[in-house]
């Protein structure tokens, strides 16, 4: 069967997007659907070493880089005022052989250079509107759209977020679960240099997590009961940039909070199946979970070195019916790891619980002190598998000792 576009990808914010332009690039019609995002996302993307790869392959990276600060140093401070409290750690990419773990790059650079790549890719239509419909049927799938006519395509990439129409009209469910915290996300100027350390304080509350921007700048994702948050946002500018500075303890110096204060809710999710037939469900269509350690993204990077994998053959032959639960199998394992890791190192913060701070704490010793193990962590950290690969040479290492 002939299809207008070999694939639709549905849902235009970043993990859509850059699914567009690899699939383009790898040669396949595509046809991406979906509004605009708005101009108005003040978060930065910590991306690490293995996406920025990617984001070079794509040729998305010279723009990019003037508006990106290099992520060398990530230490780990307990700001709890607990009985136990953790040792500081520190990740230095060097110690890994790398010039940088990542860079961070503010939303709002990331979509702007996003699209104009896409508007200037020949392989790519752009249809700036939401799917109404999405129908996927053994033989192709097709998209409605209020008053235009339906769009066929071999397969369909959902990356239309948390409530994606893609994932629903497969008949997948969700998992879903709460946590009682909101991210207060800002941007601020200081007057010590950051030296591309980002400091990652951890508190009753969950995170406190600073990391460079270029210059004098650095973003802040403060994690803390939606009551809190209320509060914080209700602050003036210069009153909020005294509590920042205190709870940073002045280690930047003089912290000047900008305009554009926003809080988003945390909460967790996981589809029960990340593809099916001819759709695969990326990005937060099929799995997000809070901001801890700049997974959620990078994640959806690896969805779409996946869909490369399955979806880009040079022969451009027809899309096979069985490519989606080709995805899923591939993609279960990582997304199940970071849901998990991210999850229980959240609620290990959250937790009151003696044992729990016991635990928490003696990794952390453990992470300071014991250098192949901390190696081990940074490798998985930038590349997952690319640590564990290393594993049995570093263990003969300690043996050898
Ligand atoms: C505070 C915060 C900080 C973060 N920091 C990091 C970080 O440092 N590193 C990292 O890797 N990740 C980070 N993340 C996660 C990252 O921001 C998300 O993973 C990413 O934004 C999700 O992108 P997405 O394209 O999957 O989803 P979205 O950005 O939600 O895009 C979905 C798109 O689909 C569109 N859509 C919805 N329905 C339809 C429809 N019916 N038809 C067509 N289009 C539709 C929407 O309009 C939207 O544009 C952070 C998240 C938060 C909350």
């Amino acid at each position: 069967m002939s299809h207008q576009y070999d694939i639709a990808v549905i849902g235009a914010g970043p993990a859509g997007q850059i699914a567009a332009i690899a699939m383009a690039r790898g040669g396949r019609r595509v046809v991406l659907i979906g509004p605009e995002p708005g101009g108005s996302d003040r978060r930065t993307t910590a991306l690490m070493d293995q996406s920025l790869a990617m984001i070079e392959r794509l040729g998305l990276w010279q723009e990019l880089r003037s508006s990106a600060a290099a992520l060398t140093v990530m230490q780990i401070i307990d700001g709890t005022r607990r009985l136990l409290r953790a040792p500081t750690v520190a990740f230095r990419s060097a110690e890994i052989g790398l010039d940088a773990f990542g860079y961070n790059i503010p939303n709002s650079a990331l979509l702007e250079t996003l699209g104009k790549a896409v508007a200037a890719e020949p392989l790519i239509t752009r249809r700036a509107f939401a799917a109404d419909t999405v129908h996927l049927g053994v033989d192709a799938v097709t998209i409605g759209i209020q008053g235009e006519d339906p769009i066929t395509a071999g397969f369909a990439i959902g990356a239309d977020g948390r409530r994606s129409k893609t994932r629903e009209s497969a008949g997948v469910g969700v998992k879903t679960w709460s946590y009682p915290q909101t991210a207060v996300v800002m941007n601020l100027a200081h007057s010590l240099p950051h030296q591309n350390i980002s400091t990652e304080f951890h508190t009753e509350s969950g995170p406190f997590t600073q990391v460079p921007l270029p210059g004098l700048r650095s973003s802040l994702v403060w994690v803390v009961t939606p009551e809190e948050a209320d509060r914080l946002t209700s602050l003036s500018v210069e009153q909020l940039s005294v509590e920042v500075e205190t709870r940073m303890q002045s280690m930047l110096g003089k912290v000047t909070v900008e305009d554009g204060v926003q809080a988003w809710p945390l909460s967790g999710m996981t589809a029960r199946q990340y593809g099916k037939g001819r759709a695969a469900f990326i990005g937060e269509a099929g799995h997000a979970f809070p901001p801890i350690g700049a997974q959620g993204l990078n994640l959806s990077l690896r969805d779409i070195a996946a869909l490369e994998e399955i979806l880009i053959d040079h022969t451009s032959a027809p899309i096979a019916a069985d490519c989606g639960d080709r995805f899923d199998r591939k993609r279960r394992i990582d997304i199940a790891s970071r849901t998990a890791s991210v999850d229980l190192l959240n609620r290990s913060l959250l937790s009151g619980l003696l044992p729990v701070q016991m635990l928490r704490a003696a990794g952390l010793q453990v992470l300071a002190s014991v250098a192949p193990l901390r190696n081990l962590v940074m490798q998985e950290g930038v590349a997952p598998g690319r640590g564990l690969k290393s594993l049995p040479s570093l263990l003969r290492e300690k043996v050898r000792r």
